[in-house]
């Protein structure tokens, strides 16, 4: 197979702005205007392509951004959307009717997992959580209603790697779609490339990187982004979860040093993940060889980008993890803030933050324990200085003495 270049691909697109500018204009109309009635109800029909109705619709700038990540993803369009889960819900919404069945890896992003279980079932769509490893539970769990089969490349918050290529054989088996979120994965994943029929992100994480917007987008194929933005029945049409086209010009400019950021963030985290395990911690990285699925990250991943920036640690207890957490945000080395892709390292407690929605239980189950602590690494320029005063973090609220005997 032909090597997959995402970043170059971003790279290759070449637009102008109105004036010859080196930025595409932006957009700033709600409504465009027609030089005929004719195209008007054309448009509205869906068969006059090149023309703008109505930004809910879409906008020029939208358009602009949906092709830069089209390319990244390898799909044939892509349409932006106002948040991570404005993308995603949509998505579930427009494959599924009521009766409909889901089977959905059991370690996804807090609020996919709380819509999956206390929303979707208003509507009649079921949804089986099952360890995304084992491909014969998943197997097991599809019955001749189900219509989706949803994953995260590199799950939220475990760290556990779905194997794209084996769920898109089962999908295709069975005649489902695939749909695969991969927003801690960017241009380290393609998961169209191993066969996924959708791909989604929070653009919120690391594409857009900055940290100062919410935003989201489905990758695909052209007939199901049009079924999307059906104005008669297209779920992101007429849920309306639009992204403003000033948001999305300045999140398609970051986008432009994404994959340096994500070497960057790729290489601190390797080193740092490296020196925790050595230090006796109890630490989960695909990048390290000690992770169940360093192997199928290694065989799905576009080498140069690395394995991500995200890690977590146990440090055994919440206490442990809170005071930990608080005494690194007072000396500087991150944020303690949910959320990841920022140039700062954030971390938080997930059991009581992003998978809060997950009953104590579940989090037991599946291996979510009290004193795991989760880490955006950033882009620190002198990651061994960090590392340094992180253990001396450590061993001040007395984490070796308690993890290591
Ligand atoms: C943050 C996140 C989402 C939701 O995105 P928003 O932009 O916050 O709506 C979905 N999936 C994953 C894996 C996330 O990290």
């Amino acid at each position: 197979m032909k090597k997959f270049k995402p970043a170059n691909r971003i790279q290759d697109l070449q637009y102008f702005g109105e004036f010859g500018g080196v930025n595409p204009s932006i957009s700033d109309s709600s409504t465009y205007t027609f030089l005929s009635a004719k195209t008007m109800f054309d448009t509205f029909e869906g068969n006059a392509d090149g023309c703008y109705l109505y930004s809910r619709h879409t906008s020029p700038s939208n358009l602009y951004l949906g092709e830069a990540l089209a390319e990244m993803e390898g799909t044939e369009t892509a349409n932006v959307a106002g948040s991570g889960m404005g993308a995603i819900t949509p998505v579930l919404l427009q494959l599924c009717s009521a009766g409909d069945h889901i089977v959905s890896s059991r370690t996804i992003y807090g609020g996919t997992y709380a819509f999956l279980k206390n929303f979707t079932p208003k509507l009649n769509i079921e949804t089986t959580f099952v360890d995304i490893t084992k491909l014969d539970t998943v197997e097991a769990a599809i019955n001749e209603n189900t219509k989706v089969l949803y994953c995260e490349s590199v799950s939220n918050p475990l760290l556990e790697v779905a194997d794209i290529k084996a769920l898109s054989e089962l999908a295709k088996k069975y005649n489902l779609k695939l749909v695969v979120d991969n927003t801690f994965s960017p241009l380290s994943i393609t998961p169209s490339q191993l066969g996924a029929d959708i791909v989604v992100h929070s653009l919120t994480k690391f594409i857009n990187g900055s940290s100062d917007t919410v935003g989201g987008v489905v990758c695909g194929t052209q007939e199901f982004i049009d079924s999307l933005r059906n104005v008669n029945d297209g779920a992101s049409m007429l849920l309306g979860s639009t992204m403003d086209s000033l948001r999305a010009s300045s999140i398609l400019k970051n986008m432009r040093t994404l994959h340096i950021r994500m070497k960057q963030h790729s290489k601190n985290a390797a080193f740092l993940a490296g020196k925790f395990e050595a230090d006796g911690l109890k630490t989960v990285y695909p990048g390290l060889k000690s992770h169940p699925s360093h192997e199928l990250f290694k065989s799905m991943m576009n080498e140069e980008y690395g394995f991500g920036g995200m890690l977590t640690i146990d440090v055994g207890s919440l206490e442990k993890a809170n005071e930990l957490m608080e005494l690194m945000q007072n000396k500087n080395l991150g944020y303690l803030a949910v959320s990841l892709g920022f140039y700062k390292t954030l971390f938080s407690a997930p059991g009581t933050s992003t998978s809060s929605e997950i009953s104590e239980e579940e989090q037991k189950e599946m291996g979510l324990t009290d004193g795991l602590i989760r880490f955006s690494i950033g882009l620190d320029n002198d990651i061994e200085r960090t590392y340094e005063m992180m253990k001396a973090c450590m061993e001040e609220v007395g984490i070796f003495k308690e993890t290591l005997v």
